[in-house]
């Protein structure tokens, strides 16, 4: 069996739950967004670019990634950050610092133009001020991204029923689709609110044997609650597994509950893919740190 692969715990009914750890497959570079990069890195190689330039939010493992990526493959990095009250604090928060250690040069702007990020006149503006470079999507979903996602699944994974992850653009789960077989279910929890995902997946899977999940948001993007935390907590002095409080969390609280609800016919066979992000918990732990509400309690 494949290293990444555990088994995890069986419940009633022969209803059995493995995890694919996809977090341990680089030190820094974790779970999806390495298989997100993969490919882009090549591309720019190809072309002969030297810079890498994206976007993201203060806790991004987006932004991380993309910096951890360059100083190891040879690229200069360029992120675009939203909120420019964050530029005084780079100290303060855990994933900007490390870019920054790893050689991110940062552009802070506010979230108003932020919104304007994709508009031809907005990256015009970048080039004046940055000169050339490779131009890699928030969350680093393109096709390249879906390329390298679909080798997340290999012939292992074979004999799952359900293969369930954490969705944040849907690059990740189209790549995930795309490698599945016919009699494979491909279940997704989005880990924000909003209907534009089913859209978008549509756009780069090729397959319709998939479901999005809305029911485990929590609340949007980067909200939890305690209830949340205490799962966290709990499921890593079960299982020894850990969580990360945006994404992998919410799937598994969701593909839990669910078991629990009987959604799952017996003697199913359900696969979470560990997509990975914990680089987080402790940018997560400092904002909960400040309103005093319990933290995140797993070794990362
Ligand atoms: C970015 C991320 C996701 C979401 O991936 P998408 O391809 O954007 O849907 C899921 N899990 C983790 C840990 C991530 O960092």
């Amino acid at each position: 069996m494949d290293i990444q692969l555990q088994k995890i715990v069986e419940f009633k009914n022969q209803i059995s739950l493995f995890i694919k750890r996809e977090d341990l497959i680089h030190p820094i570079i974790s779970g999806n967004k390495f298989r997100k990069l993969k490919y882009n890195l090549t591309e720019a190689k190809k072309q002969n670019q030297t810079t890498l330039l994206t976007f993201g939010g203060a806790f991004s493992n987006h932004i991380l990634a993309v910096a951890a990526a360059g100083k190891e493959y040879g690229f200069k990095t360029i992120g675009i950050i939203r909120g420019e009250e964050l530029e005084t604090k780079i100290e303060a928060n855990p994933t900007l610092k490390k870019a920054q250690e790893f050689g991110m040069v940062f552009d802070f702007i506010s979230r108003e133009e932020y919104r304007t990020k994709n508009n031809p006149e907005f990256v015009n503006k970048v080039e004046k001020k940055f000169g050339n470079f490779y131009l890699i999507p928030e969350g680093g979903t393109n096709e390249l991204a879906v390329i390298g996602c679909q080798e997340i699944l290999t012939k292992v994974d074979e004999d799952f029923d359900f293969i369930c992850c954490a969705v944040g653009t849907g690059g990740t789960i189209s790549g995930i689709i795309n490698s599945s077989k016919d009699c494979q279910k491909v279940l997704g929890f989005p880990a924000l609110k909003g209907d534009f995902l089913q859209e978008d997946i549509r756009k780069f899977a090729n397959m319709d044997n998939w479901e999005l999940i809305t029911d485990y948001h929590f609340g949007g993007y980067a909200k939890i609650d305690e209830k949340l935390i205490h799962f966290i907590n709990d499921f890593y002095m079960k299982y020894s597994i850990p969580l990360d409080p945006i994404y992998t969390s919410k799937m598994t609280f969701g593909v839990i509950d669910l078991i629990e609800k009987g959604y799952f016919p017996p003697k199913s066979k359900i696969l979470l893919i560990h997509t990975g992000g914990l680089q987080g918990v402790n940018g997560m732990n400092s904002v909960l740190r400040k309103k005093n509400i319990t933290q995140i309690n797993i070794n990362v």
